[in-house]
């Protein structure tokens, strides 16, 4: 299987994902990245471009990641890029990476550039539908980023419902917080949601839901089954 994560910034692919990431690719399953805010705007505190380079390099190897590709759209901003040339961005990493299984941000997540990369990565899983000749995606996942998606307190927008339960192990979930350290200013003391204990219980509890030790909880918004015709 080929799994292509679609995120707003460094680091929430692997708050999102990172075990399952690791999990998936030891299973000797592909995972691929795309980075839309992949410039050194997309950080807080700004570290030198080649850091945050190297900071991505370093936090994907760790999970078995296979490709990152990076846009450069500007962070907190994305809204004020034409939906089109995000749509056109993701479609080019469909078309280089094939997946099977598309990730992405929650739209009710309080982060606007995640919103608006869940628009866009919506409108480009349909790329099939235009161009015959693109492998189709099976299926696209919601994730949630802790200290973002939980805060979509807008009541018109639905809440993040996962329905679906990766278990990744507690190899995976230290494994996502090595990941997390390989990110220079990202993680936070307890009890915020990017501290290690928060992240460790969150996988305890989406775990628990399902009967595992641990997991990373998904949103499955379309799943296509080929059958014998
Ligand atoms: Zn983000």
């Amino acid at each position: 299987m080929n799994y292509l994560l679609v995120v707003a910034h460094p680091d929430d692919e692997v708050l999102g994902a990172g075990a399952m990431m690791y999990t998936k690719s030891r299973m000797g399953h592909n995972v691929d990245v795309c980075i839309m805010v992949g410039g050194v705007a997309a950080r807080h505190l700004r570290p030198e471009d080649d850091q945050l380079e190297s900071d991505i390099q370093s936090s994907t190897r760790t999970l078995g990641v296979r490709n990152v590709m990076k846009g450069e759209f500007p962070n907190i901003k994305m809204n004020t890029t034409p939906h089109l040339h995000l749509v056109q961005f993701i479609e080019k990493a469909i078309v280089a990476y094939e997946p099977d299984v598309v990730i992405t941000h929650h739209p009710g997540d309080t982060n606007n550039d995640h919103l608006h990369t869940s628009l866009a990565c919506q409108a480009a899983i349909r790329l099939f539908q235009r161009r015959p000749e693109a492998k189709p995606v099976k299926e696209l996942w919601f994730m949630e980023v802790p200290s973002a998606t939980e805060w979509g307190v807008d009541q018109s927008r639905q809440p993040f419902v996962p329905n679906t339960f990766v278990e990744v192990g507690e190899a995976g979930v230290e494994k996502k917080l090595e990941a997390l350290a390989r990110y220079r200013d990202v993680m936070r003391p307890y009890p915020h949601p990017r501290s290690n204990e928060a992240i460790r219980g969150l996988a305890a509890y989406r775990g628990s839901q399902a009967g595992l030790m641990y997991a990373e909880a998904f949103q499955c918004v379309f799943r296509r089954e080929e059958g014998e015709v």
